[in-house]
């Protein structure tokens, strides 16, 4: 069998695995970092499964310049504020991703350390145990990265930033 290579998970970069699913009659991709995964696919024939599946998982929306990964990160809502009011246009982040130039930036606006006001319910609204996302995001191109520890401290990178309409 053929082996098809995958391409790194588009959330977080982890690394995907293909597995059969209900006793072997269909397949999916996940990611075994992160556990996102592609719908199962089931097509009678074992390989024609797992091409199906793995094309799935390697398809990416913005295919035509390269596939860039979009890093999906929290921002507090004081930050969030002023990237949504366009006044701020970089982020200062810990390197705890593999920025690159091209790659996008979904910034979730998230309160840290508090409880959803149960009357402020909206569509995109989650509870986590640190905090909760408002369900408001923003997303960017990553335009530039300054990651020189003279000017930036170890650890963290400088990213400019270019709007994307959502
Ligand atoms: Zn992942």
């Amino acid at each position: 069998m053929e082996e098809i290579k995958l391409k790194p998970c588009p959330f977080c970069g982890g690394e995907p695995m293909y597995t059969m699913v209900n006793h072997g009659e269909g397949g999916m991709v996940y990611c075994t970092k992160c556990g996102i995964c592609t719908t199962s696919v089931l097509t009678n024939v074992p390989y024609t499964t797992y091409k199906a599946a793995t094309a799935a998982w390697n398809r990416r929306v913005n295919e035509k310049d390269g596939g860039y990964m979009i890093h999906s990160v929290k921002c507090h809502p004081d930050y969030f504020k002023s990237l949504k009011d366009g006044t701020k246009t970089f982020e200062v982040r810990k390197k705890d991703h593999l920025y690159e130039v091209g790659d996008h930036l979904a910034i979730n606006e998230f309160v840290p350390n508090s409880q959803v006001d149960p009357y402020s319910m909206n569509d995109g609204l989650r509870q986590t145990d640190g905090g909760f996302y408002t369900g408001d995001s923003l997303l960017y191109k990553i335009t530039y990265i300054l990651d020189d520890t003279e000017y930036c401290k170890d650890g963290m990178v400088i990213l400019g930033l270019a709007r994307c309409e959502i």
